[in-house]
């Protein structure tokens, strides 16, 4: 189901002062738009939010930690769910996969104005250890970096210079996309600060940039220092089972009245568009394994 690259790239920078991270998203977009039928505005939108719950994704503890962002602007596309796992497997959708907007004066994607900025993010965060961190923070404009680095700086107190892209092709695919995150180590002082605001200038066309340079090579570009390199998959935990568990909290009444009135059960998964089907014979066999 993957083509292309999705990772990470990290790396200490300005004298282990800043966290650098560049992220390179573009196969992971390329899934949501075949998975969702996403419109080349939704995908930007997605894909930009699917980029940013990454990289937070990207300091849980891998195997036990978790988290959920939710974009809710009021704007055409409803709202932006997206939720990933200290392992980078990352899912998402948007309410309104159809919704579409022309493109602004400048020739790019409207995310604004289809995300909307009459709202709020919020993030969910839990590493595991039981005790979930609820953040939330108004939205600044629906573009989304601007948004998470208002998130990061009000809910985290991390200030965090941010830059996200989606390049779609005339096909509907995504061309490109990813990230670059710049965030100080707690402690740094405000010349650091105002560097990683100079140097996240310098990235307005990430994908471009991806696209022409790859991600690994533009995170040595900032400063050659050593980095790591982590995957991240579009991968959703939704199974059969998972499903007639669901089937199985209706009770059997419910159940069989549905199956009378509809030959099945059908219990959708909103994050990978799949249908889990559960026929008459089906239906009698999770309530006889119960019993
Ligand atoms: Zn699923």
């Amino acid at each position: 189901m993957q083509k292309g690259i999705n990772a990470i790239w990290k790396s200490l920078i300005w004298g282990e002062s800043v966290s650098l991270a560049v992220l390179d998203t573009t196969a992971l977009v390329n899934e949501a738009i075949e998975r969702h039928k996403l419109t080349p505005v939704a995908a930007a939108a997605l894909g930009r939010t699917m980029t940013a719950t990454a990289y937070l994704c990207s300091w849980l503890k891998e195997g036990t930690g978790a988290l959920s962002v939710t974009v809710d602007g009021g704007g055409p596309c409803g709202k932006v769910f997206a939720v990933g796992d200290g392992n980078l497997y990352l899912r998402g959708f948007v309410q309104e996969p159809a919704a579409d907007l022309p493109p602004r004066a400048d020739g790019k994607l409207d995310v604004g104005g289809l995300v909307g900025k009459k709202g709020t993010l919020t993030v969910i965060r839990d590493d595991g250890d039981g005790i979930p961190f609820a953040g939330t923070c108004a939205l600044v404009s629906g573009e989304i970096a601007e948004d998470f680095s208002a998130y990061f700086l009000t809910s985290e107190q991390r200030p965090t210079a941010i830059a996200l892209g989606v390049k779609m092709g005339t096909d509907g695919k995504c061309l490109a996309a990813g990230g670059l995150f710049l965030q100080p180590l707690p402690g740094a002082d405000d010349l650091i600060l105002s560097r990683t605001e100079e140097e996240i200038a310098k990235y307005r066309n990430i994908s471009t940039q991806i696209e022409e340079m790859g991600a690994e090579k533009l995170l040595l570009q900032v400063e050659n220092s050593p980095y790591e390199k982590r995957e991240i998959f579009y991968r959703c935990h939704c199974s059969r089972e998972r499903a007639a568990a669901a089937v199985l909290s209706l009770g059997r009444e419910d159940a069989m009245k549905l199956i009378a009135e509809r030959g099945e059960i059908c219990v959708h998964c909103d994050y990978c568009n799949t249908d889990h089907r559960f026929g008459e014979e089906d239906t009698k066999k999770i309530f006889a394994e119960k019993a």
